[in-house]
C-alpha cells in the first residue's frame, strides 16, 4: 500500500531514495558518522553562502528546538529581543523567549499584514535596551513571506542583530550571508530540504556564537557548547539522530541534483501556480494576495457553506490518498495545502481531483458541479 501524499508543511512526503538512506545503523562515536555530520554540516553552511564567517550547529528534536537554542545561546542574559509577529511561529518564538526569562518585546502586525520595516524601525529608535531582533521570513500558518532584505536592513542600520526563523522557505526563498546582514538562520531537516523529522539547526555567525559561551540557560540547547563539542571531537553531545542524518545527507544530494535552491524553487512555484489556477476552478478562495503568497504552502478560505466540516473533508482527502492541514487562523476557518516536499504535477492535480470529489460528496457546489 502507497503512503498517503502529506500536503503538509512538514513532515512532507519524502522520496524513496531518502527512506532508503535510513536502512543502515551508525555509531555515534564512528568516525564514519562524524565525517557525515561534517559534511552534512559543511553543505547546510554552503546553502546561504556562509563562507568562513558561519558555522553550523545540528540540534536533536524539531526545529523549535533550533529556535529556542538560537534564542538562548545568542541573545545575552541582559539582552533584550524583539520578535515580529505575524502568525503563530512568530508568537511561539516571543514565547519561548518570555519562557526562559529574556527580555522581551513584540510587534504584532496581525495575521493578514506582512511585517513592516519602517515599524521595525521606529520600535529599534525608542528602545535602546534591544539587542536583537526575530523574523519568521515564511510565517508558515498563513503562508506569508515577510520582507526579509528590508528588515535585515532596517535592523543592520540601527546597529542591532538579526535571528532569522527560516524554518520553511530555507533552501528555497533567496536567502544569502553576502546580502543579508544576520547572526543566525534556523531551519530544520523535515521542509523544504525534504528530510525526516528530527533534527533542527543553527547557521551561526561565528563570531557571536563564540562570544556567547555561558549564556544558555539550559544544558541540552547551549549552542556554544554543542558547537565547542562538536569542533573539538567531530560528535554531537548526546544521542545523534543518526537515520535523521543520513537521510538529510541522501535529501541533499538529490537537492543537487534538482539544481539546488533554483531547481526546487521552480518546482515549489509550478505546484503553487497549479494549486492556485485548480482551488480558483475549484471556487475556492486563497487567504493571501498572490504578492504575499509564499510557495511553500496555501491557506484557502473554507467554503461558506452549512455542509463544510474540515473533518470531513480531511477524511474524504485521506480515503483518497492526500494528508490535508488544518488552518491555523484565529479569526477565520481555513485549510491549507502544502507545496513542498517530494511531489510535482502529478501529485498537485491529483490532490485537486481528490478536494473537489470530496466536496461534491458533502454537496458544497463546486463551479465544476
Ligand atoms: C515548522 C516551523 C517551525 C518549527 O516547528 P516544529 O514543529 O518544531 O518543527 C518553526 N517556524 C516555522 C516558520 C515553521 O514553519
Amino acid at each position: 500500500m502507497r503512503d498517503p501524499i502529506l500536503l503538509t508543511p512538514g513532515p512532507l512526503t519524502t522520496s524513496l531514495a531518502t527512506k532508503v538512506a535510513m536502512l543502515n545503523d551508525w555509531g555515534s562515536w564512528d568516525a564514519e558518522f562524524n565525517a557525515l555530520t561534517a559534511a552534512v554540516c559543511r553543505r547546510l553552511v554552503a546553502i546561504v553562502d556562509g563562507g568562513e564567517a558561519f558555522v553550523c550547529v545540528p540540534m536533536q528534536g524539531s526545529g523549535t528546538y533550533a529556535v529556542e537554542a538560537a534564542v538562548g545561546t545568542l541573545v545575552p542574559r541582559d539582552g533584550k529581543l524583539l520578535v515580529l509577529v505575524n502568525g503563530a511561529y512568530g508568537a511561539r518564538m516571543a514565547k519561548l523567549t518570555g519562557t526562559m526569562g529574556r527580555e522581551l518585546a513584540v510587534l504584532d502586525f496581525g495575521e493578514t499584514r506582512p511585517v513592516d520595516p519602517a515599524r521595525v524601525a521606529a520600535a529599534l529608535a525608542l528602545d535602546p535596551a534591544i539587542t536583537h531582533v526575530g523574523i519568521i521570513h515564511c510565517e508558515t500558518s498563513t503562508g506569508m513571506l515577510n520582507p526579509l532584505e528590508e528588515v535585515a536592513r532596517v535592523v543592520q542600520g540601527a546597529g542591532r542583530r538579526l535571528i532569522v526563523d527560516a524554518m520553511s522557505s530555507f533552501a528555497v526563498l533567496p536567502l544569502s550571508a553576502r546580502s543579508i546582514a544576520f547572526d543566525a538562520v534556523i531551519a530544520s531537516s523535515n521542509k523544504a530540504l525534504e528530510g525526516v523529522p528530527g533534527m533542527g539547526f543553527v547557521l551561526a555567525r561565528k563570531e557571536a556564537l563564540l562570544a556567547a559561551k555561558g549564556r544558555s540557560h539550559s544544558l541540552s540547547l547551549d549552542l556554544h557548547d554543542q558547537f565547542a563539542y562538536l569542533q573539538s571531537t567531530g560528535r554531537w553531545r548526546y544521542t545523534p539522530p543518526t537515520h535523521v542524518v543520513a537521510a538529510l545527507a541522501a535529501a541533499l544530494d538529490q537537492y543537487d541534483a534538482e539544481g539546488g535552491r533554483e531547481g526546487r524553487l521552480a518546482r515549489y512555484q509550478d505546484n503553487c501556480e497549479r494549486l492556485l489556477a485548480g482551488l480558483a476552478e475549484l471556487g475556492l478562495e486563497p487567504f493571501l494576495p498572490r504578492e504575499l503568497q509564499a510557495p511553500i504552502i496555501v491557506t484557502v478560505r473554507a467554503p461558506g457553506h452549512p455542509n463544510y466540516a474540515f473533518q470531513e473533508l480531511y477524511d474524504r482527502a485521506k480515503a483518497s490518498g492526500f494528508i490535508l492541514y488544518p488552518g491555523k487562523l484565529t479569526e477565520l476557518e481555513t485549510f491549507r495545502v502544502g507545496c513542498i516536499g517530494a511531489i510535482g504535477r502529478a501529485e498537485i492535480d491529483a490532490a485537486l481531483a481528490a478536494i473537489g470529489q470530496a466536496l461534491r460528496a458533502m454537496a458544497i457546489e463546486t463551479t465544476h458541479a
